[in-house]
């Protein structure tokens, strides 16, 4: 089949599947929009149902001996390739991801983009200077082989996509695996400049496969195939339940990133400029961010004072264009979750919240939510209780600081937390007592990519960064060799 491309902001992206090295189209499609302008309509993107996601199936698993037995070295070969032409292509990729998702231009440019190489280039590094933990007990030598397990499928949500799609792929192809990759209906079209850049990077086709569609179609015919050997999914909980049932029935190990409703708690003794700062700094890229502290939690001491510096800061915000570099708030993703947020807002008020600030839609046209603060009458309220993800933020005070871990564990979630103290022993202390996979202490989004990532309770399970990837795309072995058995 002949590939379609369209232009999006000058560059030519192909609306098809990519299998088996291969551009293959679907007799359906799907319209992609811009969220920079709805009237924009980007692309028909090829629809993929169960003999799409088969084939892509297939020829991963086809792909994978070949694959799997190269050494670590050789992979971090191949993978430093693609790392050398993502950077190459940097203003390709910002210029595609900043009309289809809408995240900020500027950002991509300087960072995320980089960011998916760093991706690539850190595990190929990492499993290639992997050592084999080997001792001996009992009478024999005793050595642990990692074994990549086989086609990995992995599904990825509409925010951030090219920094999550990469973060997801890299330790999958690191550990020999090779890889589907789905991305979400909202924003699809950077995961197809991906599998070009696998293509110009001159790799082998198969190992990477891209298929595109909905995820209750394609995603789910995936996800139930018996031949994949791995799942990694990062989205919201609802579907990672379907998803877990797949990987539950197939045996087949499976770890979900899922969302958040992390606590950024402000103790009276914390750089409080900083602290409000950061709390404003909550509702960049209209808060559609899973590790965003989004329930404010400040020491009732400081009331006042954290709330008139929090004003302050939100009000130098700027609502425009992505492209714009003085935009800080970008548009929301689609109509529906324009509404879905809108929803969460209304229902607030009608329960009797109090909204601080903003609490609607903004007039001025575009998908922008106006950045919103809202004091929940109950810590049961809705608004509290359940993610948003969108610029709406609680506030609510606390008295000490058994209070403050209390209110901060009382979600059904666990993904992050942030903490403003100059104590270092609270530090300490609180950071311990918060449940969540990750928290930051007078800081924010700080990551180092080798360290474990992922949530507690509803907002995930199993870890991602470092070698727990790398351990979960391997199937571990141990090798026992009798002692003076063998020259
Ligand atoms: P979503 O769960 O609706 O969709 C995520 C992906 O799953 C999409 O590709 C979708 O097509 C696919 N999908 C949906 N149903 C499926 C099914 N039954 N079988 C297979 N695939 C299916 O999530 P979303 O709305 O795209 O993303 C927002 C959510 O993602 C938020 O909850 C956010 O917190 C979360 N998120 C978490 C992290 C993290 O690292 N913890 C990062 C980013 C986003």
């Amino acid at each position: 089949m002949t590939d379609t491309r369209v232009d999006v902001a000058g560059t030519p992206v192909s609306t098809q599947h990519y299998i088996g090295g291969q551009r293959v189209g679907s007799p359906r499609t799907f319209e992609v929009r811009s969220p920079l302008d709805w009237d924009w309509k980007l692309a028909d993107v090829a629809r993929g149902d169960a003999d799409t996601a088969a084939a892509a199936v297939a020829a991963a698993s086809d792909a994978f001996p070949a694959w799997a037995a190269l050494s670590p070295e050789e992979r971090a070969d191949h993978l430093h390739r693609l790392a050398d032409t993502i950077d190459a292509n940097v203003e390709r990729v910002a210029q595609v991801e900043t009309v289809d998702m809408a995240m900020r231009l500027q950002s991509l440019r300087e960072r995320l983009v980089h960011r998916g190489a760093e991706n690539f280039r850190n595990y190929a590094d990492l499993a290639a200077a992997h050592e084999e933990r080997v001792w001996s007990s009992k009478g024999t030598q005793n050595r642990v082989i990692r074994m990549p397990a086989g086609p990995a499928v992995i599904i990825t949500p509409w925010n951030a996509p090219w920094m999550l799609s990469t973060w997801k792929i890299a330790p999958a192809l690191a550990a020999g695996n090779t890889v589907v990759l789905k991305p979400a209906e909202w924003s699809p079209l950077s995961a197809s400049i991906l599998a070009d850049l696998w293509d110009e990077a001159g790799l082998p086709s198969g190992v990477l496969n891209v298929v595109q569609g909905i995820g209750e179609e394609v995603g789910a015919a995936l996800v139930a195939d018996p031949r994949v050997r791995r799942i990694s999914f990062t989205g919201s909980p609802e579907a990672a339940r379907h998803i877990g049932r797949a990987a539950a029935e197939n045996i087949v190990p499976f770890t979900a990133e899922l969302g958040g409703k992390g606590p950024l708690i402000v103790f009276d003794d914390a750089d409080l400029d900083a602290a409000a700062k950061k709390a404003a700094w909550q509702y960049d890229d209209s808060g559609q961010v899973c590790l965003a502290g989004t329930r404010l939690l400040v020491q009732a001491s400081i009331r006042d004072d954290f709330l008139d510096r929090f004003h302050a800061h939100a009000d130098t915000h700027v609502l425009g264009d992505s492209r714009d570099d003085d935009t800080t708030i970008t548009p929301m993703i689609h109509p529906d979750h324009l509404a879905s947020v809108d929803g969460f807002v209304r229902r607030a008020r009608e329960a009797g919240d109090r909204i601080v600030r903003g609490g609607h839609v903004h007039d001025g046209g575009g998908l922008f939510y106006e950045p919103t603060l809202i004091e929940p009458a109950s810590n049961d309220s809705e608004i509290v209780q359940r993610e948003v993800f969108g610029p709406v933020l609680t506030f609510q005070t606390f008295t000490d600081e058994d209070e403050a871990v209390r209110l901060a564990n009382s979600t059904d979630y666990g993904l992050s937390g942030i903490v403003y103290t100059t104590s270092r022993e609270r530090a300490e202390r609180v950071g311990r007592a918060i449940r969540a996979g990750t928290v930051w202490v007078n800081t924010f989004l700080v990551r180092d990519l080798t360290a474990p990532f992922g949530g507690c309770r509803i907002s995930g399970i199993g870890r991602e960064g470092g070698d727990f990837a790398l351990e979960f795309h391997a199937d571990l072995k141990t090798l026992q060799i009798l002692d003076d058995s063998t020259a």
